[in-house]
């Protein structure tokens, strides 16, 4: 039997931007590339989901390999040389941000996709800006869908299915251009299998997904974020304990997420700890 000459027969040697490092035989070159602390752009990828790979703007070069790689999804192989900045890589990132700005409204795309697109000096101009052409925005009782805003990573989707909540309320119809994450035979939310967890709003990067709250706010002009404050505490309904952050703006709670770093929560919630939180503020003894 021939001996290993590394610590641990389960890690592979890889060369990252020409440096060699260490690495889990079944760690993707995304978990590599964070772990030594080097910068790349995602979007339909949160750690907490499983890789979907639609976004395609966490492309890397792997030495042999004709066509860019997916860094999200593509586990390391031992001997593997990546490359996570060249001009092509860059040219192909800025061509996927021009052409979601092409199809989709992202004015209120994360603080990292904005960063991002700044870094590759994105001209959302360049294939034309958007034009609304999906003509939707649904309205509930606690959130709304812009498909205005939607770039289709399908994160919502996994976080109502398999990756957290399990109940398979919101899914992709249609095809092309006229695709939406829609419910079951296109129902109103109240009529579908949603249990109005948030969990769907929690993932979304682009604000497709919304608080009713946030929303009625920024129709108002009411939203400011710099007026916010955000307060960690532990959830009172039940037992669970799950972590919540209440922002907090001119003394009222706007809105409630959970940090995705929670190892109780993943950043999901139940209805009651993300929208139960009138009682607060309630005037009444
Ligand atoms: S609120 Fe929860 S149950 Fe309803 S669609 Fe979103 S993730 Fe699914
Ligand atoms: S609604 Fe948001 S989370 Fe769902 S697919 Fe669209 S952009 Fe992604």
């Amino acid at each position: 039997m021939i001996e290993s000459r590394l610590p641990d027969p389960r890690l592979v040697e890889v060369t990252l931007n020409g440096e060699t490092v260490l690495a889990h035989a079944d760690a993707t070159i995304l978990d590599v590339c964070r772990d030594a602390n080097v910068d790349i752009p995602t979007m339909c990828f949160l750690k907490t989901l499983s890789p979907f790979n639609s976004c395609r703007l966490c492309v890397v070069e792997v030495t042999g390999s004709r066509t860019l790689v997916p860094s999200c999804s593509r586990t390391v192989d031992g001997g593997m040389e990546i490359t996570t900045e060249s001009e092509r890589i860059a040219n192909t990132r800025r061509t996927l941000y021009e052409m979601y700005a092409s199809t989709v409204d992202l004015s209120l795309a994360d603080e990292e996709t904005q960063n991002w697109m700044a870094k590759y000096d994105v001209n959302i101009d360049r294939f034309g800006l958007y034009e609304s052409h999906r003509d939707v925005k649904v309205q509930d009782d606690l959130y709304i869908r812009d498909y205005d805003r939607c770039v289709m990573c399908y994160r919502c989707v996994a976080a109502c299915g398999p990756d957290a909540q399990n109940t398979f309320a919101i899914d992709v119809a249609g095809r092309g251009l006229s695709a939406t994450i829609s419910t079951e035979f296109d129902v109103v939310l109240p009529d579908s299998a949603c249990v109005y967890c948030g969990n769907c709003i929690g993932v979304c990067p682009t604000g497709a997904l919304m608080f009713k709250s946030e929303y009625d706010m920024r129709a108002a002009g009411t939203w400011n974020e710099d007026r916010q404050t955000v307060t960690t505490t532990i959830c009172s309904f039940c037992g669970v304990g799950c972590n919540l952050d209440l922002h907090v703006q001119d003394n009222r709670v706007v809105k409630v997420t959970s940090p995705v770093d929670d190892d109780i929560t993943d950043g999901h919630l139940c209805i009651k700890g993300r929208f139960g939180y009138a009682y607060l503020q309630s005037e009444s003894e």
